[in-house]
């Protein structure tokens, strides 16, 4: 069990490995538990994330093919309710080295020639982020939140409702423009 909770740890490629033979796939089928999303994230995930897929070094670039299944939890855009997304999806990563001058660096991320290994988690995590819906919703139909007292208008209205019918803000407005 040790071992095993030692490798979820580093979540690394191993450059080295992979550069001794260009052209070799190195087959990846990693089990990252408790996967850590920066606050600054409006999402975070929950159980384990499965990566599977390969890497192979061809042409000083690392490229990588991989299936990434997870669970990730958001708050509703309108009322804060947790919105649970099973994810399984298959991506393709590229890697140059930094050195590299004078390519075309299309769609690549890069990585410095003299780095051992590279750590695939922060991409996992940058690549859940850009699958997911910005504005998720617990409901297609989801009241929200009262703007006034905040009751979940999902749950039962409040005295408010009078004031819902219209933002007063947009009242201002409209007596601006009269
Ligand atoms: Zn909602
Ligand atoms: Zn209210």
């Amino acid at each position: 069990m040790m071992d095993a909770e030692a490798r979820y740890e580093t979540m690394a490629l191993n450059l080295k490995k992979l550069r001794e033979v260009p052209g070799r796939v190195v087959v990846i089928n990693e089990l990252y538990p408790e996967l850590p999303v920066d606050p600054a994230h409006w999402f975070a995930v929950r159980g384990d994330v499965h990566v599977q897929g390969q890497a192979v070094h061809r042409d000083r670039g690392i490229f990588l093919d991989l299936r990434i299944q997870a669970t990730a939890v958001q708050p509703c855009s309108r009322c804060l309710t947790e919105v649970i997304s099973a994810l399984d999806w298959e991506e393709h990563l590229e890697f140059q080295p930094e050195e590299s001058e004078g390519l075309l660096q299309r769609e690549a991320f890069t990585y410095s020639l003299q780095d051992t290994e590279l750590s695939l988690q922060p991409y996992i995590v940058g690549l859940i982020g850009s699958v997911l819906d910005p504005k998720p919703l617990c409901r297609p139909d989801c009241k929200g939140l009262c703007p006034v007292c905040g009751q979940d208008l999902n749950i039962r209205d409040c005295g408010c409702a009078v004031r819902h019918e219209g933002d007063p803000r947009l009242q201002v407005l409209k007596e601006l423009l009269r």
